[in-house]
């Protein structure tokens, strides 16, 4: 089967850089998942789950937005921030969402609205990703 590179990185460091089958990525006008060969793209990201798929397992992360650019030799995300579901601090997040909320129900004024807005969507998917692992992770049928 044909495998594509994966490159992840921040503006602080590579996150991921791995032969993988196929990407699922947040982008602005929905989700596009993105197989080899895939023809050359460049699109914005939505704050979002992302999701790799690689010798039949899969790995999701959270990132909360940037840029995806498929080239012939590879796909890179630029992100402006990514964490791997497992590393997700679901106690940081959470203060991060009540922080936010509490900022949108008061009167703050609109620019601090709009980056309270940000900063819950970015909370919201970290959360949901989280989630999504912990739910996976517990069994159906504990003894
Ligand atoms: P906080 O208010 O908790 O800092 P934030 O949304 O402002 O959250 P970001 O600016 O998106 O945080 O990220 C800053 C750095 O902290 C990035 O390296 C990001 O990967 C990491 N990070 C933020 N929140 C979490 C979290 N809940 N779990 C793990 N890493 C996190």
């Amino acid at each position: 089967m044909p495998k594509t590179r994966l490159e992840i990185v921040t503006a602080e460091k590579l996150i991921y850089s791995e032969d993988v089958d196929m990407v699922v990525a947040p982008g602005v006008e929905g989700y596009l998942g993105i197989l080899p060969r895939h023809t050359p793209l460049m699109t914005m990201l939505n704050p979002g789950e992302l999701r790799i798929k690689k010798d039949g397992e899969e790995i999701d992360m959270a990132i909360t937005g940037g840029f995806l650019e498929v080239r012939p030799d590879k796909v890179v995300v630029l992100a402006d921030a990514a964490e791997r579901a497992e590393e997700i601090d679901i106690a940081r997040a959470e203060a991060a969402k009540r922080r936010a909320e509490e900022r949108l129900a008061g009167k703050a004024p609109e620019a601090d609205l709009a980056l309270a807005e940000a900063s819950l969507a970015r909370a919201l998917v970290r959360l949901k990703v989280a989630e999504r692992r912990r739910r996976r992770e517990r069994p159906l049928h504990p003894k």
